[in-house]
């Protein structure tokens, strides 16, 4: 079971991430290179470490909702069709001609 990630900021190093089980998180703590005291930021905890497949996918969402010329235009499928299917599938090279 991941353990989630909660970001920190020493003053001396600046942030870093940190996985602290959820019952034993607190304001605080002490930096991992300087040994300094370093405050947890206010961010919601992440779990895993980086960025999770799931996280990708909503991140690669939320870009889509709000670019316009994505939704803008033909519907997905009906205006690359066409294109994609006569002139770069593979197979159809192996079609016999007629
Ligand atoms: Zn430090």
């Amino acid at each position: 079971m991941p353990m989630p990630l909660y970001e920190f900021r020493c003053a001396e190093c600046g942030p870093f991430d940190l996985s602290v089980p959820m019952s034993e998180v607190s304001a605080s703590t002490r930096c991992p290179q300087c040994g300094g005291h370093a405050r947890r930021l206010l961010t919601p905890p992440r779990l895993g470490r980086g960025g999770s497949t799931a996280m990708r996918l909503h991140d690669a969402t939320a870009r889509t909702a709000s670019e316009p010329d994505v939704v803008s235009g033909a519907l997905p499928g009906t205006s690359r069709r066409p294109s994609r299917s006569v002139t770069t599938d593979p197979r159809h090279r192996s079609l016999p001609r007629p």
